[in-house]
């Protein structure tokens, strides 16, 4: 891959970049539609890293479609999938060889309930950045704090990659489209869309001239709680959306986010509201 890429790029052609763990749907599909449109050649990676998935969590159930992938990536135009295998990717085991460290940005949000996932993360994105050499790179906002990480890992290591940010695609019921979605059971899946209208409800609020951090969290998880049956929220609540700390007072773009255990899944989503919009 390496030696392609760098035959492609002495060619004057764009490689581009398409980071996903699989199981593509079309939330992935915006991501490969905008970087056909954009680049010479875009690069699908297929990699389900063992590195970020905790202990406890769903590594070995995650869904698994790789035949159904190829069909979306031929249809889109996409011009090489790269799948290694977990031994390629870490041959001194996952997890045993050298690590990025992620910064203050990982210790919030996600990064607070899932310890060592955004290290795993920018490994292996730093990894495939390495292997692919791309000129531009395409990440989905409805990972936004991933998005972050990624955009310091470029600084901070100094890869000189273009970030390209892409929207978050939703299902007309405006729950955001992911892999873990099929977790949802019929009730739950029902249910779901309400962590957007929570964030669409608080971000409204904000528009409207509310300050108060402590109402606009109070607001989204009593929304939550009232709207989906059983669920149990990890954060919910307005952050710095760029350092991803929780704010203590509303002024300037604020992001609001929530990660909330939906029966078997965790669903995250979030949006940037703007006051100056
Ligand atoms: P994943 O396969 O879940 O690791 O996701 C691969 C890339 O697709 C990441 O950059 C995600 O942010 C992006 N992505 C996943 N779901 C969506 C969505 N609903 N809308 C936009 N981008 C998405």
């Amino acid at each position: 891959m390496n030696e392609w890429s760098r035959e492609k790029s002495c060619k004057g052609l764009s490689v581009a970049l398409v980071p996903t763990m699989g199981a593509l749907h079309r939330g992935h599909a915006t991501l490969i539609k905008q970087s056909v449109a954009e680049n010479d050649l875009t690069v699908v990676s297929i990699f389900v890293n063992p590195v970020q998935f905790g202990p406890d969590e769903d590594y070995e159930s995650y869904p698994r479609d790789f035949e159904r992938d190829l069909s979306l990536c031929k249809k889109e135009g996409v011009d090489v999938v790269f799948r290694p295998g977990v031994s390629e990717m870490y041959p001194e085991g996952a997890g045993n060889g050298t690590k990025v460290k992620v910064g203050e940005i990982a210790s919030f949000m996600c990064g607070a309930e899932r310890p060592g996932h955004f290290d795993g993360v920018a490994t292996v994105v730093a990894k495939l950045f390495n292997i692919l050499l791309p000129a531009r790179a395409y990440f989905g906002l409805k990972d936004y704090q991933q998005l972050q990480v990624i955009k310091r890992l470029n600084e901070d290591l100094n890869f000189g990659i273009e970030i390209m940010e892409c929207p978050t695609a939703r299902e007309p019921d405006g729950l955001a489209i992911s892999s873990r979605n099929r977790y949802l059971e019929k009730n739950c899946r029902r249910q779901a869309p309400y962590i957007y209208k929570s964030l669409l409800g608080a971000a409204e609020k904000i528009v409207k001239g509310e300050k108060s951090v402590e109402k606009i969290s109070s607001f989204m998880k009593e929304f939550i709680n009232k709207h989906i049956d059983g669920c149990s929220i990890d954060y919910a609540g307005v952050y710095d959306s760029l350092k991803l700390q929780p704010v203590n007072k509303i002024e300037g773009d604020v992001l609001l986010a929530a990660a909330v255990w939906v029966g078997r899944a965790r669903l995250i989503d979030n949006v940037v509201v703007d006051k100056n919009e």
